[in-house]
């Protein structure tokens, strides 16, 4: 096949399984490309819903609907990991799927997940398979106290793990496990929070965004900014490292690697994420190309656009909390004009929901954290 044949080229529909505001985010990016969007969702009233062209709701499981769905597009991506994998192997069988559900399995999955980074030479803290109350007995032992037990599969911002700090904790923290396959992790001494978002095209070309310094409250991703405030080597090595991690999985789209900055200035990989992610919302107004347009790139083997950031930025979440007094004043957060508000569409605004961010731009990172935080404050 030559590379022109490999080129999904504008005006092609793109399948996206998910319909979150990622997936909306995603749509948003590629009509501005001239592709179609068929969205393939379980829940009604999605983020994704009113910007795409088509919308197939039915269960991941419901292998013919996902058939049906996959024979309507031309490439088939994901804007949420936990999707089953005969799920991916079903859409598979008429179009090319990106990333691979095999990148897709591997990272649903904490102990396959580390177990692969650990054996190809990445960074990772010392970990352990947890199934019965002998193996985390051991493993505290092994490893020590304190520790962070999770589940090894389908978590995210924080479900299902607990710290462990002493060894009287570990019986109630195994039943916390409800059965569930576990894995226990050797505490993380961390300065820093960062990630990098990476896309990897067929032809093997890659790009990195520059790494972003996350800041998270009560497990959930809080306030972001560009650049991150660590020296050149170690924005360097972060760079590097999701590379190399794109390229030992073969990861043809986007990937994220959540990293932990040690307070002896290492890096150990927390996370992976096949995907686009909550900490590359700034690259919409910040970056010469956003990440979802990256993605939309990556998958149907165009050239990757430059990631050079144009100015520091910061964003701040807006959770469902922010409604609790009555509807948010959005125009006392954008009485400042560097403030761009995305909101996507949800009409429940739970509690801990994701329901939007505010993103500002400034001379230096620490003006656009001030100026992030003082804006949502005023809401
Ligand atoms: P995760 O669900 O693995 O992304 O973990 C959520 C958050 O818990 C991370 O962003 C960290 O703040 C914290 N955390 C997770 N694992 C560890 C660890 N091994 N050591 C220290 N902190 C951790």
């Amino acid at each position: 096949m030559t590379s022109v044949q490999r080129i999904i080229s504008p005006g092609a529909t793109l399948g996206v399984l998910g319909g979150g505001q990622l997936g909306r985010m995603f749509a948003m990016a590629a009509r501005r490309l001239g592709y179609r969007i068929h969205v393939y969702c379980p829940e009604g009233d999605t983020p994704a819903a009113p910007v795409a062209d088509r919308i197939f709701h039915a269960p991941y499981e419901d292998l013919d609907a996902v058939r049906g769905f996959a024979r309507t597009v031309d490439v088939v991506t994901f804007e949420f990991e936990n999707v089953p994998s005969a799920t991916s192997e079903a859409c598979a069988e008429s179009v090319p799927v990106r990333p691979e559900g095999r990148v897709l399995h591997l990272t649903q999955h904490r102990l396959r997940e580390k177990g692969f980074l650990r054996d190809h030479g990445f960074p990772v803290t010392p970990f352990r398979a947890i199934g019965s109350l002998a193996d985390l007995q051991t493993a505290t032992r092994e490893l020590g106290l304190p520790g962070v037990l999770k589940t090894a599969s389908f978590g995210y911002d924080g479900k299902g793990q607990r710290t462990l700090r002493d060894a009287a904790e570990v019986p109630a923290a195994f039943d916390g496990l409800e059965g569930e396959e576990g894995i226990y992790e050797a505490l993380v001494d961390f300065a820093l929070e960062v990630s990098v978002v990476g896309a990897r095209t067929l032809d093997g070309a890659f790009a990195a965004f520059p790494v972003f310094e996350n800041a998270h409250a009560h497990h959930i991703l809080d306030v972001t900014v560009c650049p991150a405030r660590i020296p050149p080597d170690l924005e360097a090595g972060a760079r590097a490292l999701s590379r190399g991690i794109l390229e030992a999985l073969g990861v043809v789209g986007l990937l994220t690697v959540e990293l932990f900055v040690t307070r002896d200035g290492r890096l150990v990989v927390n996370e992976l994420a096949p995907r686009t992610h909550n900490s590359g919302h700034l690259t919409l107004d910040a970056c010469v190309t956003c990440q979802f347009e990256q993605q939309v790139r990556a998958v149907c083997g165009l050239p990757l656009g430059s990631t050079d950031l144009r100015r520091p930025a910061a964003m701040a979440n807006l959770l469902g909390d922010v409604w609790k007094d009555g509807g948010p004043r959005w125009d006392r957060a954008l009485a400042d004009p560097d403030v761009k508000l995305h909101l996507y569409g949800k009409a429940a605004p739970r509690p801990g929901r994701k329901m939007g961010h505010l993103t500002t731009t400034a001379p230096t990172a620490g003006e656009a954290i001030a100026a992030v935080r003082a804006a949502r404050a005023r809401l």
